[in-house]
């Protein structure tokens, strides 16, 4: 993945979230020298086994694994300091030393209290799917002009100020909710003041701190939590997340240029699927749709609400490999499908006489599509031992190379388990998007 030309990857997710972007980044970080987080919050939910152990990491980058490996968060974040704080805590219980390791961005947005208040309110949120972890609450708040950032931890009376404002507007809201609940300047403050003398330490302009790593040669990966189609432009809108998921938010909420980032690893699992509300055009019907969710342990990480799950989706992959300009695909979770008679891959929707082989914009356009399948034939087949293509049964390459043609994009790597070793790498990759980084 890295090397002379391409040094500065992105990766994101494909689809709708949880494709396993935290082991590819796990994998991959073992030959970076930064993992930078660029956007999204404590809603992101990363899982990283590492032997018998697994670790979720909601806001930290999962390079953190990597003992070499430092580790940011990028402004395109907003950051809850206080779980910060207890993951933090909870890796080093674990005998993992961050120390020195951890950089978090002064212009990350602050998740307060009043935030997480706020974010339960709207049958509209709750609609839409949120994980009233006060991620969306805390982006309004950064459109409007209304938000508290890392660096304003600096000045206490600035601070006090920016706070009352916030905690002036969640009321309002709350009020207006006929909520009795009410959120309280003392209590917000007293909170940052018993955290900012362990985050100003840590806070960096990470943009510079990146830039100048990329002058001087290092190794960047930058991770993207939840996926492409929840992108707030590019997503399922209203059913998306409140951020720029795609490769070009990653420029963005890290403090890089566009044409810093050499190469965009799209992870993809071999199948589909999505949290909550919104189109799913491939969604299997019961009992098949609970076979793979059973199979592919479909609950998610952070939430453990049961996954929606579907066959894989060409249009949709397609569509992100446009959008994110990906330079390779990873795939995962092929394992789950190894007991499957046959598969099915979706290659367009139809929609009365219509034929969509473009993801539209228009959500009304998907209401009864019918999404076209090509089936093949299964594998049948413990794929969980294969480390190189060769070791995979025929059917699972010939379904490899026909996720190849539908999306246009080279396959670099293969995940066939949990654990870091349960790879396989490709080793192909269409060119980096650029090579101007110095
Ligand atoms: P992320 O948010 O994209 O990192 O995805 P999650 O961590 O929410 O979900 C991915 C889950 O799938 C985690 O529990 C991973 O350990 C697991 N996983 C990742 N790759 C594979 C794989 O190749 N096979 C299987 N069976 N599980 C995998």
């Amino acid at each position: 993945m890295f090397d002379s030309r391409t040094r500065t990857v992105v990766i994101v997710g494909a689809q709708w979230g949880d494709e396993g972007k935290g082991k590819l980044v796990d994998v991959l970080a073992e030959r970076a020298d930064w993992v930078v987080r660029y956007q999204g919050g404590a809603n992101a939910g990363h899982t990283v086994h590492i032997g018998e152990k697994s670790f979720v990491l909601h806001q930290i980058p999962s390079g953190i694994m990597h003992p070499g490996v430092r580790c940011a968060i990028g402004n395109g974040v907003v950051l809850d300091p206080d779980t910060l704080f207890t993951e933090i805590d909870e890796l080093i219980a674990d005998g993992i030393d961050v120390q020195g390791r951890l950089y978090v961005s002064d212009r990350a947005h602050l998740v307060l209290p009043y935030h997480k208040m706020v974010d339960s309110l709207s049958s509209a949120s709750r609609e839409i799917g949120t994980t009233g972890r006060g991620i969306g609450p805390a982006y309004e708040d950064k459109i409007a002009r209304r938000g508290v950032r890392v660096l304003d931890l600096r000045h206490t009376d600035r601070l006090r100020a920016l706070v009352e404002r916030g905690v002036k507007h969640a009321n309002a809201l709350l009020a207006s909710f006929g909520v009795a609940e009410r959120a309280d300047v003392d209590s917000t403050m007293t909170l940052l003041q018993r955290l900012a003398p362990r985050i100003l330490p840590i806070t960096e302009d990470v943009g510079l701190v990146i830039h100048r790593a990329i002058k001087q040669g290092a190794n960047v990966l930058l991770e993207g939590a939840q996926g492409s189609l929840l992108d707030i432009d590019h997503g399922t809108y209203p059913f998306v997340t409140s951020s720029s998921t795609t490769s070009g938010g990653a420029a963005i909420g890290v403090g890089i240029a566009p044409t810093a980032i050499h190469a965009a690893l799209g992870i993809v699992k071999a199948y589909t699927t999505r949290v909550g509300n919104g189109p799913l055009p491939t969604e299997l019907e019961e009992p098949l749709g609970a076979e793979m969710r059973r199979l592919g342990n479909e609950f998610g990480a952070t939430t453990g609400r049961p996954r929606r799950c579907g066959w894989f989706d060409a249009v949709v992959v397609r569509y992100a490999a446009r959008v994110n300009g990906l330079t390779g695909l990873a795939v995962t979770k092929l394992d789950v499908l190894d007991t499957f008679e046959k598969i099915a891959l979706c290659t367009g929707y139809k929609v009365g006489d219509d034929l969509y082989t473009e993801f539209p914009g228009d959500l009304a356009a998907l209401d009864g599509a019918q999404p076209q399948y090509e089936w093949m034939d299964g594998w049948q087949q413990d794929t969980s031992h294969a480390r190189s293509l060769d070791e995979l049964p025929a059917a699972a390459r010939k379904y490899l190379e026909r996720i190849e043609e539908l999306v246009e994009t080279p396959i670099s790597h293969v995940s066939v388990g949990t654990r870091r070793d349960q790879i396989i790498s490709v080793g192909r990759e269409a060119s980096p998007v650029s090579s101007g980084a110095n």
